[in-house]
């Protein structure tokens, strides 16, 4: 936002506030810090000269019931003879027959001054005639709309006269500087109005009891010698309970209020110290104010909200501070709340201001990925733009941010998961359907072939039926979609515009509860005619080695039975290799029948107990020349298993062949047959050097030998245990080894026993 626009809308907040302020809005809270001020300072010393002449109830218990008699008065004025002036708080109003003697008193005694006031029917209480020549003043003083009396107006207009404050009075006589009064006085626009003059607030000196008294009574009995009275300044007034008229000060915290005569007291100090609370003015205030605010203001703009925080209690407390200062040092009172209430106002308005442009902020960024989003929505959805603080802080803009994050949040989990799946795929062509089936995304070269090979791609069962009729698995010539998804991968075959196998990976991209349908095509063309080739190479292998080497162990059987001595030897050894080479071609023939699944498994019933212990009987001349004992542990009968006799017997023989390579001299080797609630298990187990843990794995793989100590020269192919695993996985079973590291191995074989046949 431009600074322009900052700098306007904080004027705005407080040209507000001063209107407020002007209209007397924060006088109450003024008032209360005021008020809060003076209790902080507490007492402060008042001149020594001032003093109280108590009417308390000790007087009037000894000098009779009120209102007191003039003759009291006059003696109370013969005792104080060398004060320097008495100023009576006592309204002398009502005529006696002594007032001549008090008169006579008071002429003769120190310079008196007397009350006046303004009663409710708004007439004028003089003093009575007899004392109308000794100087008068008013006592009212003026009280806020809480009834704390605070200030003072020391000249009033009433009915055409002038009214002189009875401090002022009393502060003149004592040869203070005297006021400067209007010389004339307004014209009353009727007589009932009371014009003022000459404010000034009060500073009292404390609570009730702060500046010194005696009590009338005393004085009178003499209990005081004269000079106690010397110069000092007398104010005679009422402070026994019942009579006295309580006036509320910024000290009665506790609801006590002061008497008449001590606020006046107060303020007679005040003038005599000149010691009077100053109070800034309005224009002043603000002057100060103003500059302090706009610097927090523009601090507010470069720092956390935490921070901020921080700065406007920091800031609130000095300017408190400062305020305390200025009352307890120079008794000046700069009135604070409306000053404050802008450091609040102005952390307010920045913190909207941040919160709006942030807001801002965010909708363009959604207005800048909208236009990138795949299925960011209709062109009717509401335009998440530059709502700015509106769209936050109303429940439907929020509601609506949180519905365009969700659109986001989706869309990303979409493209995430698709490239994932793209990126860990060798892929060829890819091509997304959404969950009513219609295409989303798909590659140009998937649409090329798709194009060639007449494949509608537009929409998924055309798409499923068209390529349905070029799969090589039988099972996928169905074009059911589930059928395809079980499956996980398909191959099949195109031949424009060149000859191309391909794996299709059909699998569901699930993006907020909905199922996007995912085709992901590899083109296996070289893998696939490296099978072809290998195929061809097996049966040339089959073909033109299984005759010869038929022959030469034909032949070499023949001489090594007709030949005598060495060559005898020679030829048994020709006979045995050509032995073990025709078995390894055997056996690498047979594990690539079973990889290509053209080795057919001829089961039929068969009595496990009896095929293991033919297998013992077969094993047994090579268990003796070992020096291996050949156990078996076998139950006499069992319900036959329906297996292929002639691969397990192999199967078995290449386990115990293993058992009794890898195991020195007399250690047994043993063969269990068991039977689970679903299941025929074979054992061989073995006490010979055992299996490494990382090799367990794969001694599956074809042509892999573990390196074992004392086993170095025990020959093999690493083909025999590969044949086990496809052929026992063949007829639905599985292979489990067990093995510690030089204790000896056990391979089990699990047999299901899907259908018990019947015998
Ligand atoms: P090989 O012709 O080498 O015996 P196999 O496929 O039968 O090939 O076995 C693979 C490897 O598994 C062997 O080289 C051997 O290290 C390990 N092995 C197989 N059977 C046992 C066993 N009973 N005890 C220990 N090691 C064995």
């Amino acid at each position: 936002m431009m600074p322009i626009r900052k700098i306007l809308l904080a004027a705005l907040c407080l040209l507000l506030l001063l209107g407020l302020e002007y209209l007397g809005c924060f006088e109450g809270m003024n008032n209360y810090f005021y008020d809060l001020a003076f209790r902080f300072r507490g007492p402060e010393r008042p001149l020594d000269k001032i003093l109280i002449a108590a009417v308390d109830e000790k007087t009037l218990d000894r000098l009779g019931p009120w209102p007191l008699k003039r003759t009291c008065y006059a003696s109370l004025l013969e005792k104080m003879k060398p004060s320097g002036i008495v100023a009576f708080d006592i309204l002398l109003s009502e005529p006696s027959p002594l007032d001549p003697l008090l008169a006579e008193a008071m002429k003769k005694g120190p310079p008196v001054v007397l009350p006046i006031l303004i009663n409710e029917d708004l007439m004028i209480e003089h003093p009575a005639r007899a004392l109308s020549a000794f100087p008068a003043g008013h006592v009212h003083v003026e009280r806020g709309i809480d009834g704390v009396a605070r200030e003072v107006h020391h000249t009033l207009y009433f009915q055409g006269r002038l009214l002189p404050s009875f401090a002022s009075m009393v502060h003149e006589l004592a040869g203070g500087r005297s006021l400067s009064r209007g010389a004339h006085p307004p014209e009353p626009e009727d007589e009932k109005t009371i014009f003022q003059e000459n404010l000034m607030r009060i500073n009292y000196a404390g609570g009730p009891g702060t500046i010194p008294r005696v009590s009338v009574c005393d004085v009178v009995q003499g209990a005081y010698p004269e000079d106690h009275f010397r110069g000092r300044i007398v104010l005679v007034g009422i402070t026994a309970m019942g009579l006295v008229d309580s006036v509320t000060t910024p000290y009665a915290e506790t609801r006590m209020g002061m008497s008449g005569v001590e606020v006046q007291a107060n303020i007679v100090n005040n003038l005599l110290l000149g010691n009077e609370i100053r109070v800034v003015s309005l224009a002043a205030s603000w002057l100060i104010g103003v500059p302090v605010a706009l610097l927090l203001y523009g601090l507010f703009f470069r720092m956390t909200e935490g921070s901020c925080l921080l700065l406007l209690i920091a800031a609130v407390m000095i300017y408190s501070l400062l305020t305390l200062l200025a009352f307890f040092v120079w008794h000046v009172w700069n009135p604070p709340a409306a000053t404050m209430l802008s450091f609040l106002v102005l952390l307010t308005l920045a913190y909207l201001l941040k919160l709006h442009a942030a807001a801002e902020s965010l909708g363009a960024t959604y207005a800048a990925i909208r236009p990138h989003l795949r299925n960011a929505g209709g062109k009717d959805e509401p335009g998440y733009g530059r709502e700015g603080i509106a769209g936050l802080l109303t429940p439907r803009g929020i509601q609506r941010q949180a519905l365009s994050l969700h659109g986001i949040a989706h869309q990303l989990i979409f493209e995430k998961e698709l490239s994932d799946r793209i990126l860990l795929s060798d892929i060829f062509g890819v091509a997304v359907f959404d969950p009513d089936g219609r295409l989303m995304l798909a590659n140009g070269d998937i649409h090329r072939l798709c194009a060639e090979n007449e494949i509608f791609l537009n929409a998924r069962d055309r798409f499923l039926s068209d390529l349905a009729g070029h799969v090589l698995e039988k099972e996928a010539s169905e074009p059911a979609f589930e059928q395809w998804l079980q499956m996980g991968a398909i191959t099949v075959f195109l031949d424009r515009p060149e000859r191309r196998y391909l794996k299709v990976d059909v699998s569901l991209l699930p993006v907020a509860e909905k199922a996007y349908s995912l085709f992901l095509l590899t083109d296996i063309t070289q893998v696939k005619e490296v099978e072809l080739l290998k195929g061809q190479i097996v049966s040339i292998v089959s073909h033109e080695l299984r005759t010869p080497m038929a022959n030469i162990q034909g032949f070499s059987e023949l001489l090594a039975g007709s030949l005598e001595g060495d060559l005898k030897q020679y030829a048994g050894i020709v006979l045995e290799e050509s032995e073990r080479l025709t078995k390894f071609v055997n056996t690498f023939l047979d594990i690539n029948r079973l990889e290509e699944g053209r080795e057919r498994m001829e089961k039929t019933p068969v009595s496990v107990p009896d095929l293991v212990r033919k297998a013992r009987v077969k094993m047994q001349p090579a268990s003796k020349g070992k020096g291996i004992e050949l156990l078996a542990e076998v139950p006499a009968d069992m319900a036959p298993v329906l297996l292929d006799r002639d691969v397990t017997e192999q199967v078995l023989l290449n386990l115990i062949e293993n058992a009794l390579k890898y195991s020195p001299p007399n250690r047994p080797v043993i063969l269990r047959v068991a039977e689970g609630p679903d299941s025929v298990i074979i054992e061989v187990a073995d006490k010979g050097y055992g299996i490494r843990d990382e090799d367990r794995d794969r001694i599956f793989d074809k042509f892999y030998r573990a390196n074992v100590a004392g086993a170095e020269t025990v020959k093999g192919s690493g083909l025999g245990l590969a044949f086990v695993k496809r052929a026992v996985e063949a007829q639905g079973g599985r292979v489990i080894v067990r093995s510690v590291f030089g204790k000896g191995s056990t391979f089990s074989l699990v047999f299901p026993r899907a259908v018990r046949p019947e015998m």
